[in-house]
C-alpha cells in the first residue's frame, strides 16, 4: 500500500513520467475515506488513472502547483473538508486561529476562496491548460446563485468567478469516473448528471431559474429561486435547471443516481493509508487525522432537513447505507494498521441512528416536495427501525482486538423515542457500550418559533431521552454526560428567545451550555436565505435578523452568562 504521489519523486518512482489528473486541494493530505480528494484520487485510481494530489500549494509561487507539470486530462481542484470562508472566519468575521485540516494546526494555507484562487495559480502558470474542474463542498453549495455572508451579498454561481470549466456537485466519485472516460475518449464532458457547466443558451428542457441578476436586485426572486433548487435536489424527480448570469447561462443537469450499496462497499474497501502523508509529518500534527483515522463511515445522506444545515443539497435526502459485512471488513483490517489500539471513535454517518432504514415511496419516487420526513412530525411512511444500527455495533466491538467502540457522530433522539420496536434496546446499547463519556445532542433552541423556523422539533422528546439516559447510566455504574449543542441569533431569534432557552437549560437540562454557536449563514441552506431575505419561507412572513456582531454576541451571552456564574460560585 502507498500513498498517491504528493510530490514529483513519488511520481518518477512509478515509473510516470506525467499524471492524467491532477487534484489540488485546501487540506492537508490525509488518505482516508472521510476525505473527499483522497476518495476520488483512490477511486480513479483504481480505474487504471495516473493520479496525484497537490495538497494546500503555495499560492504565491509557482514551486507547487507546477511540482508534476501539466496533467493529461484535467485539473480537479477543491479547497477541503471545509469552506474555505467558513474555515477562515469566525460567526463574527474574526479570523479563526485554528485549522484542522493542516499540519500543526495554523491556519495559515488554505486561502479565502480557495477553489477561485487555486483555479487562478492554475491558469496563471499553465496556459491554455487542459480543463479545470471543481468539486467538493465549497464548490457544490456555491453552484448556483447563493447569499456570501463574508462579503454580505448575493454571488455568482462559484464556476463563473473561478474561470474552471466544469463543477461536480453532491459525492462525485462517479461522476469524476465518467468525466475522465469522456476527457480520455476526447469528448467534452457536456450533459453529465452531477454537473454544472456554462452556456450560451438555456437547454430546452431546463427550468429556468431566477436570474443572477434578479436574485441580486429582489430578495423575494432569490427565495423563489432557492425553493426552485431545492425542489430539484432528488435523482429520482430532478430536472435541468438553467440560471442566467448576464450573458451566459449556468446549466445545472440533475443529480447522479445515488449510489447503490455495492457501489459504496466498493469505495469503502480501497486501500487507504488512513494516514497524513509523510512530508506533513515535520510540520505537526493533524488534528483531523484524530478523529476520522480510525472512524467508520457507515452511510450518507440526511432527511433531518434541519434548515441551517446543507447535507441535503449536497449529500441527498435519502440515506443509502453500506453493507454490515462492508463496515466489519474495514473493521478488521484496521486492526492491521501500526497506530491501531483497539479503539474505534465513531462509526456512524451525518446523523448516525439514520442508518439501516428508508422510505420505500422515497426510494421508488423521490423524496417528497410537499413534506418533510421527521417535521414537524416524523410521517408515518419512513420504517424507524435502529435494529440493523444496533446489531452492527454489537458485531463491532465483539471483533477480536477492538476494544471500544464508540459513537461520536450526532444522533437524533427523536427517532430513538418513536421508535416503539427498537428504540430502548438501541439505547441500552449504546449507553452500556458506545458512549466515550459525552454523547451529543443538537437541540439547537428550546423555544417553539425558533425551532420551527431551524425546521427542528420540541423539547419533549428531548427530555424523555435525557431521562432515560441517566437512568441506564445509573443502572450501568457509569459516569456519563449529554453535551448540548445551541444557537444564538438564528433568524427570528430575538433576546427574549436566548432568555426563554437560558431557562430551558437551566431548569430542564440543569446545564450550564458550554456548546453554545453563533449562527452562520453558510452557503446553500434555507437559514441562509432567511437570513438576507428576512423573510420566513413557510408563511411568507418578516422575520427579525440579528445582523449586528454586538447583538449577536449579546444573544450568545445571554446563555453563556448562566455558564460564567457557575464558574464563579
Ligand atoms: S413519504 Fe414521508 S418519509 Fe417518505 S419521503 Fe415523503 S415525507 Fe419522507
Amino acid at each position: 500500500m502507498h500513498f498517491l504521489p504528493a510530490t514529483r519523486e513519488e511520481m518518477l518512482r512509478r515509473g510516470w513520467d506525467a499524471l492524467d489528473i491532477i487534484l489540488v486541494s485546501g487540506d492537508a493530505y490525509i488518505d482516508a475515506p472521510q476525505i473527499g480528494v483522497a476518495l476520488i484520487g483512490r477511486v480513479l485510481e483504481r480505474a487504471g488513472y495516473r493520479v496525484g494530489i497537490i495538497a494546500q500549494p503555495d499560492f504565491e509561487t509557482a514551486e507547487d502547483i507546477t511540482r508534476f507539470g501539466e496533467p493529461r486530462l484535467f485539473w480537479g481542484v477543491t479547497a477541503g473538508s471545509v469552506d474555505s470562508m467558513v474555515a477562515n472566519y469566525t460567526a463574527l468575521q474574526k479570523p479563526r486561529r485554528q485549522d484542522d485540516y493542516t499540519p500543526g494546526g495554523r491556519n495559515d494555507r488554505r486561502p479565502d476562496r480557495a477553489s477561485i484562487v487555486y483555479s487562478n495559480l492554475i491558469r496563471r502558470h499553465f496556459k491554455n491548460t487542459v480543463p479545470i474542474v471543481l468539486g467538493g463542498l465549497e464548490a457544490s453549495l456555491r453552484r448556483v446563485v447563493h447569499y456570501d455572508y463574508w462579503s454580505d451579498r448575493i454571488r455568482r454561481s462559484i464556476l463563473f468567478d473561478a474561470k474552471a470549466d466544469l463543477l461536480v456537485y453532491g459525492m462525485g466519485e462517479s461522476t469524476v469516473l465518467q468525466i475522465a472516460e469522456q476527457y480520455t475518449r476526447g469528448n467534452a464532458a457536456a450533459g453529465i448528471h452531477g454537473t454544472c457547466e456554462i452556456r450560451r443558451e438555456a437547454p430546452d428542457e431546463a427550468v429556468i431559474l431566477p436570474s443572477f441578476e434578479d436574485c441580486a436586485a429582489d430578495p423575494e426572486a432569490f427565495l423563489r429561486m432557492y425553493r426552485q433548487f431545492y425542489a430539484n435536489t432528488d435523482p429520482v424527480t430532478a430536472r435541468t435547471l438553467a440560471q442566467q448570469h448576464g450573458d451566459r447561462w449556468l446549466v445545472q443537469h440533475p443529480p447522479r443516481p445515488y449510489e447503490t450499496q455495492e457501489e459504496l462497499d466498493a469505495v469503502y474497501a480501497l486501500p487507504f493509508m488512513r494516514d497524513a502523508h509523510p512530508t506533513t509529518r515535520e510540520q505537526g500534527k493533524i488534528r483531523a487525522l484524530d478523529t476520522i483515522r480510525f472512524s467508520l463511515q457507515t452511510h450518507r445522506g440526511c432527511y433531518g432537513e434541519c434548515n441551517f444545515c446543507a447535507i441535503a443539497v449536497h449529500e441527498g435526502r435519502r440515506v443509502r447505507w453500506r453493507s454490515e459485512h462492508s463496515v466489519i471488513g474495514e473493521a478488521e483490517r484496521l486492526r492491521d494498521h501500526p497506530a491501531f489500539r483497539g479503539v474505534i471513535p465513531d462509526v456512524g454517518g451525518p446523523t448516525a441512528n439514520m442508518y439501516g432504514y428508508e422510505c420505500a415511496r422515497k426510494i421508488e419516487r423521490g423524496a417528497c416536495s410537499d413534506k418533510r420526513c421527521v417535521f414537524p412530525e416524523l410521517c408515518r411512511q419512513l420504517p424507524v427501525d435502529h435494529g440493523r444500527y444496533t446489531q452492527l455495533l454489537r458485531k463491532l466491538r465483539r471483533i477480536p482486538g477492538i476494544r471500544h467502540v464508540f459513537v461520536a457522530s450526532g444522533i437524533r433522539h427523536d427517532l430513538v423515542m418513536q421508535d416503539a420496536q427498537c428504540g430502548m434496546q438501541f439505547m441500552e446499547e449504546l449507553v452500556g457500550h458506545h458512549v466515550s463519556g459525552q454523547l451529543k445532542l443538537a437541540p439547537e433552541h428550546s423555544d417553539p418559533e425558533i425551532l420551527r423556523l431551524m425546521g427542528k422539533g420540541g423539547t419533549e422528546e428531548l427530555l424523555d431521552f435525557r431521562e432515560r439516559f441517566f437512568e441506564l447510566t445509573r443502572k450501568a455504574g457509569k459516569k456519563q454526560f449529554l453535551t448540548y449543542y445551541f444557537i444564538a441569533a438564528y433568524p427570528g431569534s430575538e433576546e427574549r428567545h436566548m432568555h426563554a432557552l437560558r431557562r430551558f437549560a437551566a431548569n430542564e437540562l440543569s446545564i450550564s451550555p458550554e456548546q453554545v454557536q453563533i449562527f452562520t449563514p453558510t452557503p446553500g441552506t434555507w437559514a441562509s436565505v432567511m437570513y438576507h431575505t428576512g423573510i420566513d419561507p413557510v408563511s411568507g412572513a418578516r422575520l427579525t435578523v440579528e445582523r449586528g456582531l454586538r447583538g449577536k454576541r449579546r444573544q450568545k451571552n445571554i446563555l453563556a452568562e448562566i455558564s460564567r456564574r457557575r464558574r464563579k460560585r
